[in-house]
């Protein structure tokens, strides 16, 4: 793969982490904040807390996917199936830029 389009994408992940990194940041800061001190407001509270604590889990995890494609990028490694070696195909890093698998192991590892 050409290195002008690994820069590219490598600033463009990079982006997308710093914005995750924020959105989880200020998840954080939601999560930390004085609870309401009536029981039935308190409720509704925790069931809010609990859809910003899986926003958040998600958001870690795509940053932990992030910083492996981009570290997969600085080795030379992006762009081959962490499974058998062959080169994923550019439609499928489109699709998915930080995909570890080409499509074949991909379907093998989901059916198994
Ligand atoms: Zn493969």
């Amino acid at each position: 793969m050409a290195n002008a389009t690994l820069e590219t994408l490598r600033a463009s992940l990079l982006e997308k982490q710093r914005e995750l990194q924020r959105r989880v940041e200020s998840l954080e800061k939601d999560l930390s904040q004085a609870r309401s001190p009536d029981f039935a407001e308190q409720v509704t509270e925790r069931e809010n807390d609990d859809v910003l604590r899986e926003i958040a889990r998600e958001a870690r995890e795509e940053i932990q996917r992030i910083t492996h494609a981009i570290m997969r990028i600085d080795e030379d490694t992006y762009g081959s199936c962490e499974r058998c070696g062959a080169e994923i195909s550019a439609q499928r890093l489109a699709a998915i830029p930080n995909a570890d698998y080409c499509i074949g192991c991909a379907q093998a590892m989901e059916s198994q």
